[in-house]
């Protein structure tokens, strides 16, 4: 068995992450998250699949408690092999009235939680030559929207990070890829589609329609589950040349 740590996995694309990794019985699963019902996920899935998880609600604000999160995941299951950096957030606000605060958080959750936990799974991965490291970036890592300044530059920034970990893991097996999703309708979606009713003063209604999906190619939303796919196609065995990579899985927003 190996074993996966996925942050921000007891909601959305996280959520949908681990259920794919949990289909294929060959992953034990770390969740993380600040949804309070996080044990309740996490053991309900250990028992649907019969693999063992746990569950962390390590704050991404507070890096001794990731390092934590990794050591105890250590404790119980023996090594990490697989992580996935996925926990995030988002604020929509002009630039002259983006508040500091948030701009700090977005950085710090989005981009420098990344960093701390690679730091403390990386020595481990390196020693038993394989580490699978896949960042849940955005298509907004590869092109900018208006109003979304923090994000944008938390997500560029997860991809470049991305790169040089690529760099840094060839020799010992460690591939690094960041998959970079469009719109994706989970409890992060539905709060963007109020603020950017509010920001551009239209009906929610049109948001979805002449906001959202305005820039995919294809006009739905993409799925969890096939992100949870190329993630999992991601951390097989065969992928060691699979690394470096930028993933748009974006209903070819970025062809555009
Ligand atoms: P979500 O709000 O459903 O889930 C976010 C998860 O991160 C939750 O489990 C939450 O508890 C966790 N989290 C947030 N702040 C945290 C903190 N300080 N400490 C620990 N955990 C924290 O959102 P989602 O849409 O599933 O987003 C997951 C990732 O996918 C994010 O990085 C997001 O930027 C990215 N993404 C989302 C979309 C989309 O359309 N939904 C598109 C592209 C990229």
């Amino acid at each position: 068995m190996k074993t996966v740590l996925i942050t921000g996995s007891s909601s959305g694309i996280g959520l949908g992450i681990a259920r794919e990794f949990a289909k294929t019985k060959q992953f034990n699963i770390i969740f993380n998250g600040l949804e309070t019902n996080g044990p309740e996920i996490a053991n309900e899935i250990g028992k649907e699949f019969g693999i063992g998880t746990m569950f962390s609600n390590a704050n991404m604000l507070k890096p001794e408690e990731l390092r934590k999160m990794v050591d105890d995941g250590i404790a119980k299951f023996g090594k990490i092999d697989v992580l996935v950096n996925n926990a995030g957030i988002q604020h929509v606000s002009a630039i002259e009235d983006f508040p500091e605060e948030k701009w700090n958080a977005i950085i710090a959750i989005n981009l420098t939680s990344a960093f701390h936990l690679t730091k403390a799974v990386w020595k481990g991965m390196k020693e038993r030559k394989f580490g699978r490291i896949i960042n849940i970036a955005s298509a907004h890592g590869l092109v900018a929207s208006e109003f979304k300044s923090a994000y944008i530059a938390s997500k560029h920034g997860i991809v470049g990070f991305t790169k040089t970990m690529a760099l840094e893991g060839a020799p010992f097996n460690i591939t690094a890829n960041a998959i970079c999703p469009g719109y994706v309708k989970t409890p992060l979606v539905e709060k963007q589609i109020v603020d950017q009713a509010k920001t551009h003063g239209i009906p929610e209604s049109e948001v979805i329609s002449k906001i959202m999906l305005y820039k995919q190619a294809v006009k739905e939303f993409v799925t969890v589950e096939i992100l949870g796919q190329a993630a999992v196609l991601m951390a097989s065995d065969g992928a060691s040349t699979l690394t470096g990579v930028a993933l748009p899985i974006d209903g070819g927003w970025n062809a555009q």
